[in-house]
């Protein structure tokens, strides 16, 4: 459906260990960070920069918090929460996705800011392609997605987090 191709990840990594932060300077519209469209103000939720699956997001409560679990209270850690549930289930029903992987990572030393990958798995990929190996540029490479389809992805997916 889309090519793929591999992102300079060395430029990246420097971005990541010497910019900004990013989540940041996305809830700031920082217009260095234009590549990332914004589907839901509650928390923030964007689509990932470099996608290795068609409607890879990220959800992200709009503080800088970095710890995923011990930065938060019960009852704050469940905001971001409901929004990782609905943007999921927005997720896949809009790409069709046979299963959703949910997963924080993140570096102390870059990326910092606590945030959620929601990434679809596509109907039909074969095991060894499935879980991490779906996950990871250095494996799946990124899907080449058209500026203008990502913002149409982008409110999709939004419309869908809005219906009840
Ligand atoms: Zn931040």
């Amino acid at each position: 459906m889309f090519e793929r191709y591999q992102p300079d990840l060395d430029a990246y990594v420097r971005r990541v260990r010497t910019g900004p932060c990013f989540v940041c300077a996305i809830v700031a519209r920082d217009p260095d960070f234009p590549d990332h469209p914004i589907v839901d103000e509650g928390a923030i939720v964007f689509l990932t920069m470099h996608p290795t699956q068609y409607g890879y997001t990220l959800v992200a409560p709009k503080g800088h918090r970095e710890q995923a679990a011990g930065d938060f209270t019960v009852e704050e850690y469940l905001g971001p929460q409901r929004v990782v549930h609905r943007v999921a289930e927005a997720v896949r029903e809009e790409v069709g996705a046979e299963r959703v992987y949910i997963l924080s990572l993140g570096s102390n030393q870059g990326n910092a800011h606590v945030h959620w990958h929601v990434v679809p798995l596509p109907p039909g990929t074969p095991y060894e392609e499935q879980q991490f190996a779906a996950l990871i540029l250095e494996t799946a490479g990124a899907l080449k997605i058209p500026e203008g389809e990502k913002t149409a992805l982008a409110a999709r997916i939004g419309q869908r987090m809005e219906r009840p």
